[in-house]
């Protein structure tokens, strides 16, 4: 089971991942987590990432395929994987569409977490009021640029997946619980129960 959570920061995408992790057995990849450990590790990747990443904009495409595309080969990944914040581009999108179709491994389902704006500016200011280690773009200023760089560069991977029919949309301002199981409810739809 091959399937990308797609939706805004603070959509809930990491929190939902990580219990569609423990239903299906299958690793979460979070770019952003990936590339926060390569900016701890002060790798390459990390040190050409940090000023991107701070100022909330995005990391080249050339460099995410990459990571990705070596990321989806480790041995835990047989079984499939759950996207969070990849792709994020158009371009990402169809990267990742040649990558699967060369390795003859289909895309099963992209689930957009749809959420309301105004209320992400407030999620996100309670994850950074209760964080112990809030994260450097996990600020106001930040989120607006997030959001609008979402809006601008992500939002249309929406209608891409909807022609190609992979699309599902659950509402994400609902608790977490009740988009866990709407959630739950698409996988059992597409096979993946
Ligand atoms: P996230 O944790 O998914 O919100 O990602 C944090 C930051 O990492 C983003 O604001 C981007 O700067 C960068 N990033 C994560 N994933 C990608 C991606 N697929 N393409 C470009 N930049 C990314």
């Amino acid at each position: 089971m091959i399937l990308i959570l797609l939706g805004p920061p603070g959509a809930g995408k990491g929190t939902q991942a990580e219990r569609i992790v423990q239903r299906l057995g299958i690793p979460q990849l979070s770019t952003g987590d990936m590339l926060r450990a390569a900016v701890a590790a002060g790798s390459d990747v990390g040190q050409k990432a940090k000023a991107i990443m701070d100022r909330g904009e995005l990391v080249s495409d050339d460099i995410m395929v990459e990571i990705i595309s070596a990321r989806i080969d480790e041995s835990d990944c047989t079984k499939g994987f759950i996207l969070d914040g990849f792709p994020r581009t158009l371009v990402q999108a169809d990267r990742l569409a040649d990558l699967l179709a060369g390795k003859g491994r289909p895309l099963n389902v992209v689930i957009e977490l749809r959420v309301d704006e105004d209320a992400l500016l407030e999620r996100i200011r309670t994850r950074a009021a209760e964080s112990k280690d809030a994260r450097a773009d996990d600020t106001a200023e930040t989120l607006k640029k997030r959001l609008s760089v979402y809006r601008e560069q992500t939002a249309p991977l929406i209608p891409y997946y909807e022609e190609k029919g992979l699309l599902r949309v659950v509402d994400g301002m609902r608790s977490i619980d009740e988009v866990t199981d709407a959630i739950n409810a698409v996988l059992n739809e597409v096979g993946a129960g």
